[in-house]
């Protein structure tokens, strides 16, 4: 389903990302894990795209099993790391092809080690594959005279190659100037960050649906990983707090994860934002224990408004 007809239905949205498992074995959990997601009804799920080779061939084999398993219109994520007009331009046909609705597209990052300019020869920027995608869409190449309803990256806490918060603004800017229709943000565990952020974006004149990225905590040795993977996430005092008074136990981490990620989801839908994208990290349990707390997974109802509905009694 087109992200427009998406944000149209669902008027705050839950979705979910995966990444292409690397064996058989995690294959087959990954399986089971989008069974057991698939039936909480999520508006979209995503698919992370590899730094080269074999990982990318599988990102499509993913997008595929899902739209035919699923019945979900997976979002593929796209990078420009090592490709050309041409390389990008196939893949695009083949997406469009396949029913493909909506791509998330990202600069990415350079495979470590490497010198990232000769990685970027092409598409130096998110904001320059954001470009070629939106030609792609004039062109008429797709199905659906809409075109691919493109979605790009935002970083309520900074990206770390650009200090200059103003000039990090401008650059989002140009992306959603260039054809972007919606907004995925890194994970964060600061509210207050996003939604100044958020705010900040509305400043600037940015106003297409922003979706908030949640990852639960789910162990020490995950929370390391995130800090790496997400370089300037904050992570406020009081969750580091409760994880310590959890103690060694990995059952109380997580269960110290998921509450602080149910917290983040409930005020965020308290302030009305337009969806909640959780990082999955291909497993089911943390984010199926949030929605039950969040009374979203058997209530289609409630994801139909935004505001809680009062009941105005006249005396
Ligand atoms: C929701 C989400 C999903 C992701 N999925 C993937 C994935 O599947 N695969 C993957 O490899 N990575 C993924 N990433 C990581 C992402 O690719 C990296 O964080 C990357 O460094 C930034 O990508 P971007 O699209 O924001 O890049 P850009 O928007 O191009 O920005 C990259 C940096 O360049 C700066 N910049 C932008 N334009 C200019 C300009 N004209 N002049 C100077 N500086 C400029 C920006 O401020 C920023 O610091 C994801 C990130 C998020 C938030």
């Amino acid at each position: 389903m087109h992200m427009s007809d998406v944000i149209k239905r669902d008027t705050t949205t839950f979705s979910f990302e995966f990444f292409p498992p690397s064996t058989d074995k995690s294959w087959e959990k990954l399986e089971e894990t989008i069974d057991e997601l698939t039936k909480l009804g999520p508006s979209f799920v995503s698919v992370t795209y590899g730094a080269g080779g074999s990982t990318r061939t599988k990102t499509h084999e993913l997008v595929r099993r899902l739209k035919e398993r699923s019945g979900l219109d997976p979002v593929p994520h796209l990078t420009c790391v090592e490709h050309d007009s041409a390389q990008i331009h196939d893949i695009l046909k083949a997406y469009a092809d396949a029913g493909i609705s909506n791509i998330l597209a990202l600069r990415g990052d350079a495979p470590s080690g490497a010198r990232s300019g000769d990685h970027f020869k092409h598409f130096p920027y998110a904001a320059d594959l954001i470009r070629t995608i939106s030609e792609f869409n004039r062109s008429g190449a797709h199905p659906d005279p809409r075109g691919f309803s493109i979605g790009a990256a935002g970083f309520p806490e900074g990206h770390p190659e650009t200090p200059n918060t103003l000039a990090q603004m401008d650059h989002l800017k140009s992306k959603v100037d260039e054809g972007v229709d919606w907004i995925c943000s890194q994970m964060f565990f600061d509210n207050r960050n996003f939604l100044d952020w958020k705010e900040r974006c509305r400043l600037k004149g940015i106003d297409v649906p922003i979706f908030a990225g949640i990852m639960p905590v789910t162990s020490l040795s995950g929370l390391k990983r995130m800090a790496e993977l997400a370089a300037g996430t904050n992570f406020p005092a009081p969750l580091l707090r409760a994880l310590e008074r959890a103690g060694p136990d990995p059952r109380n981490i997580e269960r110290v994860g998921i509450h602080w990620a149910t917290e983040q989801c409930l005020q965020l839908m308290d302030e009305g934002v337009q969806g909640i994208h959780f990082y999955t990290l291909n497993r089911s349990k943390a984010t199926i224990e949030i929605y039950k707390s969040l009374g979203v997974n058997d209530s289609e109802q409630l994801r139909g408004r935004r505001e809680p509905e009062i009941t105005i009694v006249k005396r």
